[in-house]
């Protein structure tokens, strides 16, 4: 581990890498500003992570990505079947009372053909 601290005049691209002190640096963790090699800078979203932050980084994803969805696609799983039934009870509704006035209409005893 090396420290940066005197104030020194260099940018820090002479430090090593935090994890692995006998490689060079190649970019700085965007999180927790921590020096990483090319082996541990992981670019996100076109962001340097380093491993530990970007654990952190994908666990916020996949619980932000886990949130979303269960819930829309409950609702469409829900919303779908729902309208069906309500269709299909109207259909039956419809031809139930259509087909009953159409019996009683046929053998109400006042209903018998006119003369002629
Ligand atoms: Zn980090
Ligand atoms: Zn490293």
């Amino acid at each position: 581990m090396q420290s940066l601290a005197g104030g020194s005049p260099f940018l820090p691209h002479t430090t090593h890498c935090a994890v692995h002190p006998d490689r060079a640096g190649a970019g700085i963790c965007v999180r927790c500003r921590s020096v990483v090699c090319v082996e541990c800078t992981t670019p996100l979203d076109g962001i340097n992570y380093c491993t530990r932050c970007l654990d952190a980084a994908a666990e916020q994803l996949r619980a932000k990505a886990s949130l979303i969805p269960p819930s829309r696609r409950r609702e469409a799983l829900l919303a779908v079947p729902l309208m069906v039934v309500c269709f299909g009870l109207c259909v039956l509704v419809f031809f139930g009372l259509a087909y009953g006035l159409a019996l009683w209409r046929s053998s109400a005893p006042g209903g018998v053909t006119p003369e002629g």
